[in-house]
């Protein structure tokens, strides 16, 4: 156990949220300390998170549209007094001028939701009435225009409506690097591998337990995710509970060109059929149904959910085949069970020492308005809130030599010749990019992954894998044996095979 250390703020949680929370309090002076039990920032449910930020437009209106069709005739579930829908509307202009400052991909992006049939132009009609109380414009398009615009779509569509460019579409862990690493850069310390196991309330404080050792601070902000409600208990102060829920998504091969912008078909009961082209240039399906799931952790992918995600892909585009996926993951969503509706962001009625910032999705549209409450709130519990004079918001993004010119990429290499040496070669991700995210703090090979998309292309890793963990190796000093696909556990190789030819070990 490590010796006691001491800090005023104590955030918990290094995802989205969290990083978020710290990088707004590194703008005062305060001495805060963000944990996290991770070997990395951002792989707990911001890993999974489709990225849109929800700020008017069709994305939002769509989970909409399912409660309102249960509504008298004439309402729509939109609240716009809602603490959620505020924070979410300031999203739309908050997250261009942040790209910018921290140096993060953001791109702007059409939507379209379809009708096949009478019933769905019913839907559409609902979803054109939210669109139009939240403040968006959408437009009817026809079959023909439909298809002029996306060519590949089923011919079964009879009409649609758009929303041209409300969607905001971000990569949310590349944010909570981004916000951890600025945060750092102004004086935030980040300890992770750092699991907070007990906490006792202190006068004026808490005593917080974690397996690297005891921390004395005078606030707590529980940023844990799906673990807010253990954590809560942890201090004594739980009036809430979580609930997750899990579904399936697939990457499609980038090189398939068949959409060109977010695609839905008109919501029907438990059924969700998105395609959506990602940052990069994949097809993602969001088209699996949600269930209950007791472990946040149980990210099992199932053959039966593949079959049904493909199936529902191919309801938009026919063609559309499995020979195109080129992975799956699972993503698990956290609601609580007081306001499914509303966050959890608030000091803590058993103890104002104690903030809660459990967020629902979509919690990364509402990050900052969400970090600025937090902060706030810490301000009126009597937390001396005085702004630094050398607050530095920048933050550049590492170098990704397939998005420079020929001329920018030459000066690059002159500089560092690792530049020049391209180890993924479906994303064209250099030793130099990868080596930089090293130094800015990837330990493990999902670090080194979503820093840069090394091994995110149609090959998943088969060539560039055994690469990244040699570089990783060397820039860290450790064995290639103790190189982790994402900390803990998860040892990529067991042994060197020729020290178990030795030893007898292979027969
Ligand atoms: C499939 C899917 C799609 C989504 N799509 C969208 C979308 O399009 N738009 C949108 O805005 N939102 C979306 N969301 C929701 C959004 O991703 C979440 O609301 C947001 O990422 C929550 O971030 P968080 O930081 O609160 O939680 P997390 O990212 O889970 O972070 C919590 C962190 O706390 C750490 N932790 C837990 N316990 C401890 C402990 N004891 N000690 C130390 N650390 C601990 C965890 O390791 C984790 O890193 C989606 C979510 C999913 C699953």
């Amino acid at each position: 156990m490590g010796n006691l250390m001491e800090t005023q703020v104590l955030i918990i949680g290094a995802g989205t949220t969290g990083t978020a929370i710290a990088r707004e309090l590194s703008k005062y002076k305060t001495d805060t300390i963000l944990v996290e039990k991770g070997e990395e920032v951002g792989m707990g449910e911001t890993k999974a998170s489709h990225g849109f930020i929800y700020s008017g437009g069709l994305t939002a209106a769509g989970s909409l549209v399912m409660k309102s069709v249960m509504l008298p005739s004439g309402q729509t579930a939109f609240n716009p007094r809602s603490r959620k829908t505020q924070m979410e509307h300031q999203s739309i202009k908050e997250f261009p001028p942040m790209a910018k400052e921290l140096d993060v991909e953001l791109t702007r992006d059409r939507r379209l939701m379809l009708a096949k049939d009478e019933d769905d132009l019913k839907m559409l009609k609902v979803a054109e009435r939210i669109c139009g109380d939240m403040g968006t414009k959408t437009t009817w398009v026809d079959r023909e225009a439909i298809h002029e615009i996306e060519p590949h779509l089923t011919r079964d569509i009879v009409a649609g409506i758009a929303d041209e460019g409300y969607q905001l579409s971000v990569y949310p862990w590349e944010w909570a690097f981004a916000l951890a690493e600025n945060a750092r850069q102004n004086g935030i310390r980040l300890m992770l591998l750092t699991e907070v196991i007990g906490i006792k309330t202190l006068e004026g404080g808490f005593l917080v337990y974690t397996s690297r050792g005891p921390i004395r601070t005078e606030f707590i902000i529980n940023a844990a995710g799906p673990y807010a409600d253990k954590i809560a208990r942890m201090a004594g102060v739980c009036d809430f509970g979580l609930v997750c829920t899990r579904s399936q998504m697939l990457i499609l091969d980038k090189r398939i060109n068949l959409l060109n912008q977010s695609v839905s078909l008109a919501p029907k009961p438990g059924k969700v059929r998105t395609l959506r082209r990602t940052i990069s240039g994949n097809i993602q399906t969001i088209c699996s149904e949600y269930y209950p799931v007791n472990d946040p952790e149980d990210t099992t992918t199932l053959m039966s959910w593949t079959d049904q995600s493909i199936a529902g892909a191919q309801e938009i585009i026919p063609s559309i085949s499995k020979n195109d996926i080129i992975t799956s993951y699972v993503g698990v969503r956290v609601f609580n069970n007081r306001d499914p509706e509303e966050d959890i962001l608030e000091t803590s009625k058993g103890n104002p020492r104690f903030l809660n910032a459990a967020i629902r999705l979509p919690g990364v549209s509402v990050i900052f308005a969400a970090a600025r409450h937090i902060v706030d709130l810490l301000g009126n519990q009597g937390l001396a809130m005085v702004t630094k004079s050398d607050f530095n918001p920048r933050r550049k993004r590492i170098p990704k030599v397939n998005e420079l010119s020929e001329e920018e990429r030459k000066r690059l290499i002159a500089q560092d010749p690792r530049y020049g040496r391209i180890i993924c070669r479906c994303e064209e991700v250099s030793e130099g990019e990868i080596v930089e995210a090293i130094r800015r703090g990837a330990r493990t090979v999902a670090g080194v992954k979503y820093r840069t998309r090394a091994g995110m292309g149609r090959c998943q890793r088969g060539f560039c894998g055994p690469r990244v963990l040699e570089i990783l190796s060397r820039e860290l000093d450790i064995p290639m044996t103790a190189v982790t696909q994402m900390g803990g556990l998860s040892r990529v190789l067991l042994h060197r095979s020729k020290e178990l030819l030795g030893s007898g070990g292979l027969a």
